[in-house]
């Protein structure tokens, strides 16, 4: 490589992860006249679903046309955007971070945004009908489908907070035990559920019943159906989060899983690597993960000044 090639490949940031957190902590640095490179690989989490709703001035929105308008944003301030995944970082005097083109492309501070995939409940119909009437957060759908019909899939015990909080959309809650048995649930559980007209159903789960592309029903294992319009799953959350294992990152056990050790900035424990959205949480929405990337912009800013004034002689 040339030196000028090797110039022209290094950035001041590099944000891996064009989602709503990377596309805005690109946005703060280029406003912030940094030189910065975000990776997408372009799967966003919620691209199954066709709103996104609860980000204020934003509800309803397509999720595709918000990323767009976002790549539209970043590029107003001379932010580069590569559709590419970033698969393997080694840190050096800068990082570097090899992508799955071949291509390897260097910087002083590094974001990582890259999300999280959602491992769906293997019974037949769930992934086909998943962001449609297959849902898994009432916040981001309960209100679109409020009174209908919903079922809630146990997949552990902690499935009874679901049914308990989907509750508040619809008072038709059917709770299918599936994976768990009655024997499972706590006296407390059991007596929230009834309190909140809950309608326990014991027994698997064999498959969902559809009719003209919508969900009428959940047929037991026993061949028993359940006409429901609606069932909320717990997908298993898988952090996207290899990149940061590969750095050394410090990681902490969630019920939700691991996630790294951040500090109020969204710094990890790597010098240099931020992490925002859901790599940093499973609790961030769209609105928190958009926020978590300005805040990691602002502080990169502020660090990499005063690294280049403390280096000045
Ligand atoms: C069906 C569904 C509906 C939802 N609806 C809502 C809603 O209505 N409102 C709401 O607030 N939230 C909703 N959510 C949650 C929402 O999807 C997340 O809060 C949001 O996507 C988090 O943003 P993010 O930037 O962290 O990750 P993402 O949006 O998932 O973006 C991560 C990006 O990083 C890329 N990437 C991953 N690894 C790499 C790599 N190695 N190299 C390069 N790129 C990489 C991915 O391809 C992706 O483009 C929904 C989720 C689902 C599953």
């Amino acid at each position: 490589m040339t030196q000028t090639s090797e110039m022209t490949e290094t950035y001041e940031v590099i944000v891996i992860g064009g989602g709503a957190g990377g596309l805005s902590a690109a946005l703060v640095l280029g406003r912030a006249r940094r030189r910065t490179l975000v990776v997408d690989a372009g799967e966003p989490r919620n691209a199954p679903a066709a709103h996104m709703q609860g980000y204020l001035s934003r509800d309803g929105m397509s999720p595709t046309e918000f990323l767009a308008v976002g790549r539209e944003e970043i590029a107003r301030y001379g932010v580069e955007l590569v559709r590419d995944r970033a698969v393997d970082v080694t840190r050096g005097e800068h990082f570097a971070v090899a992508l799955a083109s071949g291509r390897t492309v260097h910087a002083r501070r590094l974001v990582v945004a890259t999300g999280l995939k959602d491992d769906l409940p293997k019974v037949p119909g769930v992934a086909e009908r998943f962001g449609k009437d297959v849902l898994h957060c009432p916040y981001c759908h309960g209100w679109e489908v409020r009174d209908r019909a919903f079922g809630v899939l146990a997949t552990t015990p902690m499935s009874v907070h679901q049914a308990l909080m989907v509750s508040q959309w619809s008072k038709d809650v059917a709770f299918f035990l599936h994976e768990i048995t009655e024997s499972d649930l706590s006296a407390d559980d059991l007596r929230r559920l009834a309190a909140a007209g809950v309608k326990v159903v014991p027994g698997a789960v064999a498959e969902l019943v559809t009719e003209e592309a919508r969900l009428t029903g959940v047929r037991l294992a026993d061949g028993t159906v359940h006409a429901r319009e609606v069932l909320f799953v717990a997908p298993r959350a898988i952090p996207q989060t290899g990149l940061l294992e590969r750095l050394g990152a410090e990681f902490q056990e969630t019920p939700f899983g691991s996630y790294p050790v951040v500090d109020p900035t969204g710094l990890t424990s790597v010098p240099g690597v931020w992490a925002a959205g859901n790599a940093m949480g499973f609790s961030e929405q769209v609105i928190n993960a958009a926020a978590g990337g300005y805040r990691a912009g602002a502080f990169i800013n502020g660090e990499l000044l005063l690294a280049d004034l403390d280096a000045t002689p």
